[in-house]
């Protein structure tokens, strides 16, 4: 059973099947919707169903409250239509924007790296095969399928725009979780592991404005990767790059942002350490890296800002940088929420 979607205020349709969400849709058919997590749990692909109606049983509450249901708000990562809908897409939304983006494709590739950063997060390199190279933006993220399991995880890529034989991935590894239990037990070199994306609009702008970028934990991935991007653009921007990781055996990738100050002059790094102890030598940052980030700068107007770790991080990391007047238009973010079914 097939429904057609309608997007106002541009009247662009699209056919979506009864056990297909609009957002996997509109893909399908190479349109750009806004969107994060695609797992009904961060709120970015947020829209108003003028007509017809849609079951979002998938949306969690956090993300979709049971006010906006009420209200006609849906999530379109996890909306399959019931009939045919006409969808009301956010102001500000721009008629190329929907035809925006690299395409998304399906991948086999195998695996050719797998290496301890910290005690609990892993850098994995996969060889794309089939076909041989993706475009991306840095920022974007694949989904891979665990070999073995039929499920699939999002992670992010750490390497550069441009870079496009491979992904590499910086992988938190989680007790009892799928991909974490594979990488930490079965894993081999040469693997195969099938591979779809990219997705996500968690990319930079291509502005002159001063940088601040806020990661913690694997949310290191997507901020390498645009620091990668910006070096090999030969980028003059001042960059203050804030790096939350609890004790001095969890720091990681200091050596690679190290080399990328040599090529971005105007980059500050600051790692944080919430739980350092009185006899690790640590002379840097104590604290939270969001009490960092509010001891550390100054009036933020004009500046713009990548977020990007764990939600509450995200979230706190917000609430200072507006009140150290950054406009919300200005912040990006992307919540590393599970992408399993019931994470
Ligand atoms: C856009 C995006 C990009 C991301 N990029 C990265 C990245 O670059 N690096 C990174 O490390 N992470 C990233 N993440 C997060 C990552 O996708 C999730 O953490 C993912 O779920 C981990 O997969 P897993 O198979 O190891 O764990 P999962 O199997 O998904 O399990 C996650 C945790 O939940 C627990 N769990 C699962 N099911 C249940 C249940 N029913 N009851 C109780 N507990 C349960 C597991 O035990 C485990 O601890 C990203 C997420 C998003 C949305």
């Amino acid at each position: 059973m097939r429904h057609s979607v309608t997007l106002q205020p541009f009247g662009l349709s699209f056919d979506c099947a009864a056990d297909e969400t609009i957002l996997a849709a509109a893909q399908r058919c190479g349109i750009t919707l806004r969107y994060g997590c695609k797992h009904g749990k961060c709120g970015s692909c947020k829209a108003r169903i003028a007509e017809g109606m849609v079951d979002q049983e998938g949306a969690s509450e956090a993300a979709l409250t049971g006010y906006e249901r009420d209200a006609g708000l849906a999530l379109l990562c996890s909306a399959y239509p019931v009939e045919d809908v006409v969808i009301e897409l956010a102001d500000g939304y721009r008629e190329e924007e929907l035809s925006s983006g690299p395409p998304i494709a399906e991948y086999s590739a195998r695996l050719s790296g797998l290496r301890n950063l910290t005690q609990d997060i892993v850098l994995v390199r996969l060889d794309l095969q089939q076909p041989p190279a993706m475009a991306f933006n840095s920022g974007q993220y694949v989904e891979i399928e665990v070999p073995g399991t039929g499920s699939w995880r999002a992670f992010s890529m750490a390497n550069p725009a441009g870079d496009d034989r491979h992904a590499d991935l910086m992988i938190k590894l989680l007790p009892g979780g799928v991909a974490s239990e594979y990488l930490r037990s079965r894993a081999r070199i040469g693997d195969t592991v099938a591979l779809r994306g990219p997705y996500g609009q968690f990319c930079l702008s291509l502005g002159t404005a001063p940088i601040v970028m806020v990661a913690g934990g694997s949310g290191m991935a997507p901020i390498a990767s645009m620091l990668g991007w910006l070096a090999r653009q030969g980028s003059r921007r001042p960059i203050t790059f804030y790096y939350g990781a609890r004790s001095v055996r969890d720091l990681f990738w200091g050596d690679e942002l190290l080399a990328l100050q040599q090529q971005l002059p105007a980059l500050r790094y600051l790692p944080a350490l919430s739980e350092s102890g009185a006899d690790d030598g640590w002379t840097g940052e104590r604290g939270l890296v969001t009490e960092v980030l509010e001891r550390d700068c100054g009036n933020l107007r004009g500046a713009e800002a990548y977020l990007c770790g764990p939600p509450p991080m995200i979230d706190a990391a917000i609430v200072v940088l507006r009140a150290k007047g950054m406009f919300s238009s200005r912040i990006r973010f992307d919540k590393f929420v599970s992408t399993g079914p019931n994470g």
